[in-house]
């Protein structure tokens, strides 16, 4: 169960939220849970007074489970924690009929599973959480920390006036692919083109959502409204399947100052999917980061480097 209401207490609490679903089931996850947690442990560094906050979005079994996983994987850690874990169940009953009418522009198939919801929970986590609740990362757990975690709350300092969250971009031509049509119609736009000049759509594995700022943007919340979301997704002829991140994809074409954009090294994907798969000749515009790497992440199964 969720307590946020008595987690005001301490001096400074660091919030990050993990989707945890059907790990019990799956080695693979369990395996990239445990690179993730041990090299967040393993470079987490926190003044006095300070607590990060886990929280995971879980069913019964892959709670059960993660509960004796953090037990091993924190013992080591330097810094004062707290664990949360919240039930899927009920959060997608909370989402539900926020997010209903954006699916079916943003989700596999039909869209109209109710199931899928859970895949939009950033989109509206500024409705589910409580108001005492201002600052969340939201992470994925195929990633690999090479930095202290702490660095990556500094971020929030960052956002200019009007920003709602921190994003990195996607680094594959994805989003080149889905607007397809509308780069057909809008042969000079900056759609889907790569970096540094064009708008390659963002990536929603190390996200940083300021609840305050997104329960403040009057223009956010106008976006989330279903006749909104249809208008952006006909005028950019979008039909997507990636869920929350092509939510933000599509609404930072139309309005990218809602954005902080995290340097490419907070999320450092490796996927190389879309290399093989008709976008070879561009491919490396697209997956080039230059700097340091805070964070890399192995999406789409992808093997993480060791060092
Ligand atoms: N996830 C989960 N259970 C699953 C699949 C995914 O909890 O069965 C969560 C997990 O946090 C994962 C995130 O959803 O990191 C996104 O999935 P994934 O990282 O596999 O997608 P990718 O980054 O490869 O697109
Ligand atoms: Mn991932």
């Amino acid at each position: 169960g969720l307590r946020v209401g008595d987690m005001t207490t301490v001096d400074q609490r660091y919030h990050a939220l993990m989707m945890f679903t059907k790990v019990d089931r799956s080695r693979s996850l369990q395996d990239k849970f445990r690179v993730a947690m041990l090299s967040m442990v393993k470079h987490g560094r926190f003044l006095e007074g300070e607590v990060l906050v886990l929280h995971f979005v879980s069913d019964q079994a892959s709670q059960e489970l993660g509960q004796r996983m953090l037990q091993e994987f924190l013992q080591d850690a330097s810094f004062e924690y707290e664990i949360f874990f919240h039930d899927v169940v009920e959060l997608t009953h909370e989402l539900f009929p926020i997010v209903e009418a954006m699916q079916k522009h943003f989700s596999a198939g039909s869209g109209a599973y109710y199931s899928d919801s859970i895949f939009f929970l950033s989109v509206a986590m500024h409705h589910i959480m409580p108001e005492s609740l201002t600052r969340i990362v939201q992470l994925d757990l195929d990633l690999k920390y090479r930095t202290n975690i702490r660095d990556l709350f500094q971020e929030f300092d960052r956002f200019p006036p009007g920003a709602v969250m921190g994003i990195a971009r996607e680094m594959q031509p994805v989003y080149r692919h889905t607007f397809w049509q509308y780069r057909k119609e809008n042969p000079n736009t900056r759609v889907g083109e790569p970096p540094p000049d064009g708008l390659p759509g963002f990536n929603s594995g190390v996200m940083l959502l300021d609840l305050s700022s997104m329960r403040a943007s009057a223009l956010y919340n106008q976006l989330l409204k279903p006749d909104n979301v249809a208008k952006l997704a006909d005028q950019y002829r979008f039909r997507g399947h990636l869920g929350d991140q092509d939510f933000f994809t599509m609404i930072g074409m139309e309005h990218p100052e809602l954005f902080h954009s995290l340097a490419c090294g907070w999320n450092r994907q490796l996927c190389t999917w879309w290399r093989d798969h008709g976008y070879g000749d561009v491919f490396q515009l697209y997956y080039r980061c230059d700097g340091p790497v805070y964070i890399y992440h192995g999406n789409c199964n992808s093997p993480i480097p060791d060092d």
